[in-house]
Order: structure tokens, then sequence, then C-alpha cells
């Protein structure tokens, strides 16, 4: 999958629309999702192009995948959850109903979240 530049992540790393920041060093970015799924939601996103994790994994420096993997646990230490515990998702492709074509890294947490993928 190409990377789309105009995905709204992309836009909020160029400063075109607003999020409520959280975190940010020179390789990631973490904000409150829009819509929380539970009272901590918050997404970590590398400032780099890459549309999921294989492509990351592939293309990023390793300089970016290590500050991003140091910036998602940052980021669940700073949110208070470490010790109550978190949920890590990141959704790719169609199977995965992936809505922004930018990588990203969901945290969730402050209640039980139940036991993996829902059942139906
Ligand atoms: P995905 O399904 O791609 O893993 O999840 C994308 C997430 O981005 C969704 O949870 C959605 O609520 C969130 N989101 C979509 N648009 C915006 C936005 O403009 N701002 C913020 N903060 N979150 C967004």
């Amino acid at each position: 999958m190409a990377y789309d530049r105009n995905n709204i992540f992309a836009r909020i790393l160029r400063g075109e629309i607003p999020c409520q920041k959280v975190y940010e060093d020179e390789h990631a970015l973490a904000f409150n999702d829009i819509r929380p799924q539970a009272p901590v939601h918050v997404l970590v996103i590398p400032k780099g192009e890459y549309v999921s994790i294989d492509d990351f994994a592939a293309k990023a420096s390793p300089a970016e995948q290590i500050a991003f993997i140091k910036a998602v646990g940052a980021v669940a230490r700073q949110l208070g959850v470490a010790d109550s515990g978190y949920r890590i998702l990141a959704n790719h492709g169609v199977n995965a109903n992936q809505e922004v074509p930018h990588f990203h890294v969901h945290i969730f947490g402050g209640r039980n979240l139940g036991r993996m993928l829902p059942r139906d």
C-alpha cells in the first residue's frame, strides 16, 4: 500500500489539524484518540511515512524503530497505566478495518479490557 500524504495523521503531524498531544519526541507523537474506547485511549505514531508495522519494520531506520518502541513504553508509564495494565493494538489493512493508513499503536487502559478479540 502506497503512503497517502493526505491521511489524517499526516495532517496532524504537519499541524494542519489539532490534536490533544500527550507526548512528542524527535521520532514519535502521541495524542488522545478522538473517539475513545476506554478511559485511556492514546495513539502513538512515528513521524515518518509508514502505513503499517511491516512497512515500518522494513523501511524505518534502527534509530526510528528503537525510539518508537521506547515512546510507546514511556507513554504507557506517563499515562499511569503501567501498573494497572493496558493493551496495545495496531490495525493494518482490510481485515483489521484500519481507518487511518499511517502506522499507529493504540494504547488502551483505565478499565478491565476483557480478553483479546470480541467473539461475534
Ligand atoms: P485504526 O482503525 O486505523 O486503527 O484507528 C484509527 C483511530 O484514529 C480511530 O480510533 C479513530 O477514532 C482515530 N481518529 C480518526 N481521526 C482522528 C482525528 O482526527 N484525531 C484523532 N485524535 N483521532 C482520530
